[in-house]
C-alpha cells in the first residue's frame, strides 16, 4: 500500500505503450522507434535487476541485429555460446549449432540477465526510445481507444492515451490478469530451483561454450542446468515436478546441494563450487491465455504462453513474438486492417506448438531417446538441431512443418536399433 497521497500528472499520447523493459519489450520499442512510431516503455522495476533466462538461442541473435543492437551486445563480454551439451548416466552428447539445417546465426551468448536485459534497454534509450523506470500499469481501459493507469514510485498517478499496448510485462502477465485471458497450462506444473555458483571446474574436457543439460540418473523427468558465465560463474538450477522434489529437506541451498550431488557426473565436474548468490525457486511457472491479440492490443513473450525452460527457448519466443506483432502493428499502424489471429498468432503458435512437441516428448522420454541415440543421421541431426538452435519457425524444416509425425518416425527408428 502506498502511504502518500495520489498526485494525478499530466496525460501521455503515443501511438504504442510498452508494459515491460525486457527483451520483449525493448526490442518492439526499439523495431517501432526505428519506424518514427511514439513509443513509451513502462517498467515497474530499476535495471539491472535480476531475471532467469540465462542461455540464449542463436535465432534470437537476429532479432537482436535487426533492432541495432547487436554491437552492443558483442561489446558487453558475456559468454561465447555455441551448442548444447546433453548428459545422461554414461551417455554425453552435444549438438553444435553452426551445423544446423536452417541458414542463419548459429553462435550466440550465456548470459547474465541482469547486465543483458540493461544492455538492450540501454541501446533502446540510446536510439530515443522513452523508458520509464519505477513506473508501474495497474488498470487499462479497452473500451474505446487504450487507455492506461500508471503510476510510479512517488504515487504519483497518469494516465496513457495509446493507439495500441504491447504487453511485455512476462510473468507480471498485466493484461491476461486484468481482462482475464489467463488459461491453464497444457503441461504439469513443475518446479525450479536455481542460483549462481562460482564454479572452479577444472576439468579440461567441460565446455564452457555450450550449456549443459544432464538428467538425473533414476528420474528422467528431472533435469539440471549448467550455464556457463564469461567470469568463471555458472548459473545452475534443477527442475522437476513438485512430487518429485518434496523429499528434498533443508534451506533451497541445502536441497539444490543434495539434488545435484545425485547426478554422478555434476557431483564430480562441481566438486569445489560456491554458491555466490541466494538460491531461488519458481513453481508453476507454465501459463496460458485465451487471446494473444485483438486491435488493442498484443502479448508478447511470456505474458502470453510459456511452455518450459528445458530448451532455452523463452528469450527466443519473446523477441520473435515482438518482431511479429510490430509487424502486423506497423500495418495497423498505416491504415491496413489486420486480423490479429491470422496474422499473428496464428503464425507465432506454429513455432511455439514446434518446441511444444519436443518439451512433451522430453518429458516422457521419446526425445531424449532421440538426443542420446549415437548413431544420428548426421541430415537428421541438423534438423533437430536447427529447432535446439531456436529456428521454431523454419518450415522448410521437416522436423517443425510435420513435427509430431517426424519425431515419432525417428523415435521408432532409434528403438527399433537400439532393440
Ligand atoms: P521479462 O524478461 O520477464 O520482462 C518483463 C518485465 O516486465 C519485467 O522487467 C517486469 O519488471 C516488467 N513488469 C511486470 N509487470 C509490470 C507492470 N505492471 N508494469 C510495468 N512493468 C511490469 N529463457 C531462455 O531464453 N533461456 C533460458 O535459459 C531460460 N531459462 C529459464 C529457466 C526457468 C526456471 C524459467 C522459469 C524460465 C526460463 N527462461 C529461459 C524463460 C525466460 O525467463 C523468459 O522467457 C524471458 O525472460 C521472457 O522475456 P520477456 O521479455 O517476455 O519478459
Amino acid at each position: 500500500m502506498h502511504s502518500q497521497p495520489l498526485t494525478l500528472l499530466n496525460n501521455l499520447d503515443v501511438d504504442v505503450a510498452i508494459i515491460g523493459a525486457g527483451p520483449a519489450g525493448t526490442i518492439a520499442a526499439s523495431l517501432l522507434h526505428q519506424q518514427g512510431k511514439r513509443v513509451v516503455v513502462l517498467e515497474k522495476q530499476h535495471f539491472p535487476r535480476f531475471s532467469i533466462g540465462e542461455s540464449l538461442l542463436p535465432c534470437c541473435m537476429q532479432f537482436i541485429e535487426q533492432a541495432g543492437m547487436l554491437e552492443a551486445v558483442e561489446q558487453a563480454g558475456f559468454q561465447f555460446k555455441n551448442g548444447a551439451a546433453f548428459r545422461y548416466q554414461d551417455k554425453y552428447t552435444t549438438f553444435d549449432f553452426t551445423d544446423k539445417f536452417t541458414p542463419g546465426p548459429g553462435t550466440t551468448f550465456q548470459v547474465q540477465r541482469a547486465q543483458f536485459d540493461k544492455v538492450l534497454a540501454d541501446t533502446a534509450a540510446k536510439q530515443g526510445v522513452t523508458i520509464h523506470y519505477g513506473h508501474t500499469v495497474n488498470q487499462v481501459d479497452l473500451t474505446a481507444e487504450p487507455v492506461l493507469y500508471v503510476s510510479d514510485e512517488r504515487n504519483q498517478a497518469y494516465q496513457i492515451n495509446a493507439k495500441f499496448i504491447l504487453d511485455a510485462s512476462g510473468f507480471g502477465r498485466v493484461l491476461p490478469r486484468l481482462l482475464d485471458l489467463e488459461k491453464p497450462s497444457n503441461l504439469p506444473s513443475r518446479s525450479a530451483i536455481f542460483t549462481h555458483i562460482e564454479d572452479n571446474i577444472s576439468d579440461p574436457a567441460f565446455d564452457r561454450n555450450k550449456i549443459l543439460i544432464s538428467v538425473h540418473p533414476q528420474h528422467k523427468d528431472i533435469w539440471y542446468w549448467l550455464i556457463p558465465f564469461s567470469n568463471n560463474r555458472c548459473s545452475m538450477g534443477v527442475v522437476g515436478e513438485p512430487h518429485l522434489l518434496k523429499y528434498l529437506e533443508g534451506t533451497l541451498a541445502q536441497q539444490l546441494l543434495t539434488i545435484v550431488n545425485q547426478e554422478p557426473g555434476l557431483k564430480r565436474l562441481l566438486a569445489n563450487a560456491n554458491i555466490v548468490q541466494e538460491c531461488a525457486t519458481l513453481k508453476g511457472y507454465s501459463a496460458n491465455v485465451s487471446t494473444l491479440a485483438t486491435d488493442k492490443f498484443a502479448l508478447l513473450g511470456n505474458a502470453g504462453e510459456f511452455l518450459d525452460p528445458v530448451f532455452s527457448s523463452g528469450v527466443t519466443i519473446a523477441m520473435q513474438s515482438a518482431t511479429m506483432a510490430v509487424d502486423s502493428l506497423l500495418k495497423q499502424l498505416d491504415g491496413q486492417l489486420i486480423d490479429w489471429q491470422q496474422d499473428y498468432a496464428e503464425p507465432l503458435m506454429k513455432g511455439v506448438n514446434t518446441f511444444r512437441t519436443y518439451v512433451q516428448a522430453w518429458y516422457d522420454g521419446r526425445f531424449q531417446d532421440v538426443i542420446f541415440y549415437q548413431q544420428a543421421n548426421p541430415q537428421i541431426k541438423q534438423m533437430i538441431c536447427s529447432i535446439l538452435a531456436g529456428y521454431a519457425w523454419d518450415e522448410t524444416n521437416p522436423f517443425v512443418a510435420e513435427s509430431e509425425r517426424r519425431l515419432n518416425t525417428i523415435i521408432a527408428l532409434c528403438s527399433t536399433t537400439v532393440a
